[in-house]
């Protein structure tokens, strides 16, 4: 029982906690041993299809689609019981859920939206993001990879992209291209489904510091792609991308590497750092970011579950949340001394987990920079930054 519940949120929660409690069984929390990544892509996937045919996979789908026709809170109790739970899932998940189904659903044929929505909430088809190529980043309407239609109507791909997360482990991607340099860069692109069986596409992974290798660079060498595979018109790619973009925005959390008000000050009850006059003005300060933060996510799930665009004031969520994980993680090592760094504080371990991922969060899916420009001059109407690229055709910009 949560004391905010109200009495319907109240019985889907018990709902849920009885469904988990049965069907998570096997994911108690803390885990026993980590999983190795293709075992954990194996039962990340049969997770899915548990969460879809008891009715908990895309809870804000509409039920004709397979979802359940729920509501944001719903989807938020949901989240909040399972991450009791050492549930095995990730990128290669979320990825197909939160970006690729609803952009395709939005900018494709009801052909298919069909095609790709079912597929994708059973965990039988995973997904990356091919967007970002290394001259293609915060301006990623600078992009190269070459899309050329052929005689019979398919497209013949050339590029390289990188930073392209799990996609070693996907099925498909979604996949932006130029299709027309003789116009200005936003207008040229063109976005597609790509199945990653194509022949033609090499996967090299990027060795991160930690030893791990989440993101990988790909390569596409005349890799053909049927036209019933394009996604929108053609040259419309740049509004597909958005709405990608702004799916991810919005739905930014930390998962297994959250840190919040409540966990740090249970962490922390007790002592003097609770008794701090200023310690407790910041704690104040992130609960409230916390709850504008929910209030506002409802707000935007609530829109995108209508089918209804977002804007660019859908980058605020990722831009409050990241700031406020890092600087919360911040803090708690801060108190905690010795043990906040090199101690076995149960503590230590959350607040430098959450600390790196809010600096993966400050960046991924658009730097901290960018989503400010866009705010201020979207939202909030302020002059635009100097743009001298912007209305030249992308073959008569300098390299
Ligand atoms: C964990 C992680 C996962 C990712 N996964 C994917 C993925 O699956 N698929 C994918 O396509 N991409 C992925 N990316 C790439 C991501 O989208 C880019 O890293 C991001 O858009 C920034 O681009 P960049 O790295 O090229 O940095 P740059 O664009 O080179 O920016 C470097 C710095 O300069 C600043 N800057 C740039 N332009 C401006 C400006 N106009 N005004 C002010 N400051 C500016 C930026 O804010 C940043 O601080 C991932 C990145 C991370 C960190």
């Amino acid at each position: 029982m949560h004391f905010e519940d109200t009495p319907e949120e109240a019985a889907f929660r018990a709902e849920a906690r009885d469904w988990l409690a049965k069907a998570a069984a096997a994911y108690a929390n803390p885990p026993t041993a980590p999983w190795e990544e293709a075992e954990l892509v194996r039962l990340g996937r049969a997770w899915q299809r548990t969460k879809a045919e008891g009715g908990f996979a895309g809870i804000l789908w509409p039920q004709e689609i397979g979802g359940r026709g729920g509501t944001p809170m719903q989807a938020s109790i949901f989240d909040e019981e399972e991450h009791a739970y050492n549930i095995p899932t990730g990128v290669f998940i979320t990825i197909g859920m939160n970006m690729a189904v609803p952009t395709i659903r939005r900018h494709g044929t009801p052909e298919q939206a069909e095609r790709y929505t079912r597929p994708t909430l059973l965990g039988e088809m995973t997904w990356c993001q091919l967007f970002s190529e290394p001259a293609a980043g915060s301006d990623l309407a600078n992009l190269r990879t070459k899309a050329a239609q052929r005689q019979d109507g398919s497209w013949l791909i050339n590029g390289q992209k990188v930073w392209s997360s799990w996609a070693h482990h996907a099925d498909y991607a979604i996949l932006l291209t130029r299709t027309d340099p003789s116009v200005a860069k936003h207008k040229g692109l063109t976005f597609f489904v790509l199945d990653m069986k194509t022949p033609g596409i090499t996967i090299r992974p990027i060795r991160q510091i930690s030893g791990k290798s989440d993101f990988n660079e790909v390569f596409l060498e005349n890799v053909v792609i049927p036209d019933a595979n394009r996604i929108g018109k053609v040259g419309e790619g740049w509004a597909c991308a958005m709405t990608t973009l702004m799916s991810e925005r919005a739905g930014s959390r930390g998962g297994e590497s959250d840190l919040d008000v409540a966990t740090v000050i249970e962490a922390l009850r007790g002592t003097d750092a609770l008794a701090d006059g200023a310690a407790q003005v910041k704690l104040a300060r992130w609960w409230t970011v916390e709850q504008g933060i929910q209030n506002f996510r409802h707000r935007l799930t609530t829109r995108m579950s209508k089918g209804e665009p977002l804007g660019a004031e859908a980058a605020l969520v990722k831009l409050a949340y990241a700031r406020k994980l890092q600087d919360i993680a911040a803090f708690a090592m801060d108190v905690e001394g010795y043990e906040g760094v090199a101690g076995d504080s149960p503590l230590r371990e959350q607040a430098e987990a959450a600390y790196q991922w809010g600096a993966v969060m400050r960046i991924a899916g658009g730097a901290d920079e960018i989503l400010k420009n866009q705010l201020s001059e979207r939202v909030l109407g302020m002059p635009g930054e100097i743009r001298a690229d912007k209305d030249i055709p992308f073959d008569q910009l300098e390299a």
